[in-house]
């Protein structure tokens, strides 16, 4: 069997550039992480992909999925509900990938209560005015919801205890430098190859 795969979370407040230093993330040749597609129910801005951006569905739809248990974790963000598919995670873990997540801090914390072992990463705006500037600068959404996600982005920046790592993102590229960084320190801890060292001297405990 091969080895379990480690599980990388991305987190932060929205606007904070996730979604830009993911995509930078998963541009480089020397990372082999599987992404998660998530699940939402808000609708698909211009440009966005079903099964590509994120699984879009019903409110029903997603509100049967959690009853069945088919959620990792989910959270309610500004009316809509955005979740993690638990099958792919589990299964792409157990082939022996890596999986990265990036989603909301609610949902953050309920992974780390299920996946301990996790990574967990705080991505940190410079400063909120840089913040609420690239939420007004992105021109998706309206005032009434940048006030509410801005609202929101305090409370989680006082989340960031929840976390391993809080890497700033002044420039994608550093914040990408960063977590590459964190995940190659972390594959040498001793308890994820402490396993690997017993099973050659044939000590599988
Ligand atoms: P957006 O609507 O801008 O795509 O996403 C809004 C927020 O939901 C972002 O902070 C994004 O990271 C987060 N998000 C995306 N997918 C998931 C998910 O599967 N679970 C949770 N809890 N949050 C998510």
């Amino acid at each position: 069997m091969s080895k379990r795969g480690m599980l990388i979370v991305l987190s932060g407040p929205s606007g904070v550039g996730k979604g830009t230093v993911r995509k930078e993330l998963f541009k480089q040749n020397d990372v082999d992480f599987k992404y998660s597609i998530s699940m939402t129910t808000r609708e698909p801005r211009e440009g966005e992909v079903d099964g590509v951006d994120y699984f879009f569905v019903s409110k029903e739809q997603f509100e049967e999925n959690i009853k069945n248990g088919e959620m990792l974790e989910y959270a309610k963000y500004v009316d809509n509900y955005y979740g993690t598919p638990l099958k792919y995670v589990n299964e792409t873990l157990d082939s022996g990938h890596d999986v990265f997540l990036e989603i909301e801090v609610n949902g953050a914390i309920q992974v780390r209560a299920n996946c301990p072992d996790g990574i967990f990463v705080f991505l940190t705006p410079p400063d909120l005015i840089a913040l609420k500037n690239r939420l007004i600068g992105r021109g998706t959404d309206n005032m009434n919801i940048i006030n509410k996600r801005i609202e929101q982005a305090v409370n989680e920046i006082k989340m960031m205890r929840n976390y391993d790592y809080a890497v700033l993102n002044d420039q994608v590229e550093n914040a990408v430098d960063r977590i590459k960084n964190i995940v190659k320190t972390e594959r040498l801890k001793v308890n994820r190859v402490m396993p690997d060292y017993l099973s050659m001297l044939g000590d599988e405990n």
